[in-house]
């Protein structure tokens, strides 16, 4: 059973970067509009995350690391799914994995509860703590060296869990965001729209050269098409507020767009925020949550074709 929880626990959390994602978005679940993420030797010393949001009550603190507990699943199940987790494997699968502690408190609560978990043993005991939750995880697979000895370097790690950061500064710009690593702070957003973002992750020429784009269901910015680069790793797209993998049908309907607007090769830079019916999406085709399968896929992609086109349309080239 040991080796079956590891098998199943790896399936949630094989890196620190899994870490870092499941922990973001309990944080955004929970409403939070401050969110400092701390992280040390690549995230296998230390990953945290302090959110100002909603806590948990000390009463429910206990359930919190336990497999399939999650308070976010109501009555219409997995069809109605407005949160970013749903599974409540999350923190089950981070005690597995190395230490888990949460100092937690709601605003209404005068004391904080600490709870302090790792594989099957839970301790709670109370604290004190300002309202919201900070959730860190500890010598991730201290006790797994198999696990422990496939990890990618500390610093490419750190790459990608900076990158994944970025990601979400651009889809939720409205919200305070900091990033420390092994003291240092990389990265800092100061609250504001999605040109503010685009100047926190790509500078302020970039940010002055951002359009932005509004219709129904989708909003961001896109880039005026002379600031165009070779690449295609500066097309973003959220479907409600998680940053995903997009079908390349999506890619594709922003690049039609700018269709004979830009050289052949190049990509801009768009930033786009999807908003779906619950039901017209299923997040629950990869662990990572990162693939989402979208109902009607042409329909979408043909929306932001058009969306992308008219706010080209207002630009003089
Ligand atoms: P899930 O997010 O799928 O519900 P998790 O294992 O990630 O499962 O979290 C378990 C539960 O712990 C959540 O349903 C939520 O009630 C609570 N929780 C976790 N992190 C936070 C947080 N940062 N703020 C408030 N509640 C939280
Ligand atoms: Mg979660």
């Amino acid at each position: 059973p040991e080796v079956a929880r590891q098998i199943a626990a790896g399936e949630v959390v094989s890196r620190p970067l899994d870490v870092l994602r499941e922990l973001l978005e309990n944080a955004l679940d929970a409403g939070s509009t401050r969110l400092e993420i701390e992280v040390e030797r690549g995230g296998l010393g230390l990953v945290t995350v302090r959110d100002n949001g909603r806590g948990i009550p000390a009463a429910e603190v206990g359930l919190a690391p336990l497999r399939h507990a999650t308070s976010k699943l109501g009555e219409g199940g997995l069809d109605h799914v407005s949160t970013l987790g749903f599974r409540g494997e999350a923190l089950w699968a981070a005690a597995q994995a190395g230490e888990l502690t949460l100092l937690t408190r709601p605003a209404g609560q005068l004391g904080a509860a600490h709870l302090r978990a790792q594989g099957d043993a839970v301790t709670v005991t109370r604290a004190s703590a300002p309202a919201g939750t900070s959730a860190a995880v500890r010598g991730l697979f201290a006790g797994q060296p198999a696990r422990r000895a496939t990890q990618a370097p500390p610093a490419s790690e750190v790459r990608e869990m900076t990158a994944l950061l970025g990601r979400y500064v651009l889809h939720h710009p409205q919200l305070y965001w900091r990033l420390t690593v092994d003291g240092e702070v990389r990265l800092s957003h100061a609250p504001g729209d999605h040109r503010g973002a685009v100047a926190t992750i790509y500078g302020p020429v970039s940010a002055n050269r951002v359009l932005p784009l509004a219709a129904a269901g989708i909003s961001g910015v896109i880039s005026r098409p002379e600031l165009t680069r070779a690449r295609r790793d500066r097309l973003h797209f959220a479907v409600n507020g998680r940053p995903v993998q997009a079908p390349a049908e999506l890619e594709q309907a922003v690049l039609d767009a700018y269709a004979e607007l830009l050289p052949a090769g190049t990509a801009p830079l768009a930033v786009l925020n999807l908003s779906v019916p619950p039901a017209a999406h299923n997040p629950n085709v990869h662990p990572s949550k990162q693939v989402v399968a979208l109902a009607d896929l042409p329909g979408l992609a043909a929306q932001v074709r058009e969306a992308v086109a008219a706010a080209l349309a207002g630009v003089p080239h």
